[in-house]
């Protein structure tokens, strides 16, 4: 219904540990399927004789669409419980989710780690963990999944969420927020319902633990933020910048500010979904259209908000990162490319300020000479082109990053302080 709050959820976890196998599981439970689908598939199945046949629809669907090569499979997907309407946000195994994940692209609320039994913490079970951590994701919920495959087994569960309770020690998660579910995505248990194949076990289900998730915090009161992600030439209109308004509103007649390309005016009209409003709100995607700008005054990555509050672009910044994947050390004058909202630009490393402990949290070093692949720390950054960026503290839709090289991600970070450009 429309006034359960809402919940972003991320599925993360290690290739084949099961997440789209459960995000299936979690649509079929919730009755998330179109009556009039699954009555079509109903008699289908019937004349084939086949059982299950259900969850194998929803399952078949998941295979049908990664086959086909969509680069975002169970993303999007949409369930509800008694107490929220849940959006599954960008998954693990994709290209771009590290990055959507940072970039704000996804703005997971809460998420859901999937741990196959039989294999335990793998490599991006930990990329992932620290991810969240990094990105503020502050409570999650472990699913140890396939439980089916070693018979229910009690001590191995209890190895494995011994495994997982200290990865999460690692990177400071408060393990008394995280709830463990021993589950089989396949089979379906202790998702809706506790199952018998598990006695031992008598903590939430799937469904108990998502229902109890905190409410998301409530958006912020930041002013107008609105990377932009295309320009485009319209015929009869003109300029026409397009984005996703992360914070803020905007109205025609406004007075706007686009940085780090410095220019301005006033907002003439905003149309989404083709039709003209007179009025956007955050996650709300939107083209418009500024009196006396044209298409070479802006570009991609820069960000529009209010005249009078415009978007911060940053001389230089310090920033807390976690360094995810490097196959050497990080050291001061490291130049990769960051990823903020929709912004590329080459920065670098100016100073490595401090080497955080992250079992404490604690400050383990003072300007270290380097770091490397697990290392949390704070950094000071200079963009070598302008580049709009804000506090995290202060509007974290646009306060977080990720750090590529050589194809892959190797850092994400949160803006601790912006050192404006006069
Ligand atoms: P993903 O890469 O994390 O999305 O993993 P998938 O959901 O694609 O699952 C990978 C493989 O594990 C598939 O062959 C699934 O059928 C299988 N799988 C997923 N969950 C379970 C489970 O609970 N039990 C068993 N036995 N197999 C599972």
């Amino acid at each position: 219904s429309a006034d359960k709050p809402h919940q972003n959820l991320a599925i993360i976890g290690h290739v084949d540990h099961g997440k789209s196998t459960l995000v299936g599981r979690l649509l079929y439970e919730t009755g998330s399927i179109p009556e009039h689908v699954i009555e079509q598939h109903r008699e289908e199945a019937e004349e084939k004789g086949k059982g299950g046949f259900e969850f194998a629809y929803v399952m078949d669907n998941l295979t049908e669409e990664r086959e086909r090569g969509v680069t975002i499979d169970i993303a999007h997907q949409e369930f509800s419980t008694d107490t929220y309407d849940f959006t599954i946000v960008d998954t693990p195994g994709h290209r771009d989710f590290v990055k959507n994940m940072i970039t704000g692209a996804s703005q997971a609320d809460h998420a859901v780690l999937v741990v196959a039994v039989d294999d335990g913490v793998a490599p991006q079970t930990q990329e992932h963990v620290f991810l969240a951590r990094t990105l503020g994701i502050d409570e999650l919920i472990v699913g140890i999944n396939k439980m089916d495959v070693v018979d229910y087994e009690e001590s191995t569960y209890n190895e494995v969420v011994e495994e997982v309770t200290q990865l999460l020690k690692q990177v400071q998660f408060n393990t008394d927020d995280a709830s463990f579910i021993p589950v089989s995505a396949f089979e379906g248990d202790n998702v809706s319902e506790h199952s018998d194949n598990t006695p031992w076990y008598d903590g939430k289900t799937l469904l108990k633990a998502l229902n109890e998730l905190p409410e998301p915090k409530p958006p912020t009161d930041a002013p107008l933020r609105l990377p932009i992600q295309d320009v485009y030439t319209i015929s009869g209109i003109g300029t026409v910048p397009v984005g996703r308004i992360e914070t803020g509103v905007m109205e025609t007649g406004d007075n706007v500010s686009f940085q780090p390309s410095d220019v301005g005016g006033e907002v003439k009209t905003i149309e989404m979904h083709h039709e003209e409003v007179p009025k956007a709100e955050p996650g709300d995607n939107v083209g418009f259209n500024v009196r006396g700008i044209g298409k070479d005054d802006i570009r991609r990555g820069d960000v529009c908000g209010p005249a009078d509050d415009p978007p911060s672009v940053a001389e230089t910044f310090q920033a807390q990162i976690v360094v995810m994947q490097h196959p050497s050390v990080i050291t001061a004058g490291y130049t990769p490319v960051f990823h903020a909202h929709t912004a590329q630009v080459a920065c670098t490393i100016e100073s490595i300020d401090q080497k955080i402990d992250s079992s404490s949290g604690e400050v383990a070093e003072e300007n270290p000479d380097f770091i490397q692949s697990g290392d949390a720390a704070v950094v000071t950054i200079r963009p070598q082109k302008p580049l709009s960026i804000e506090p995290s503290s202060e509007i974290p839709e646009l306060g977080s990053f990720a750090i590529r090289d050589m194809g892959q991600t190797i850092a994400a970070g949160k803006v601790l302080e912006v050192h404006e450009r006069t």
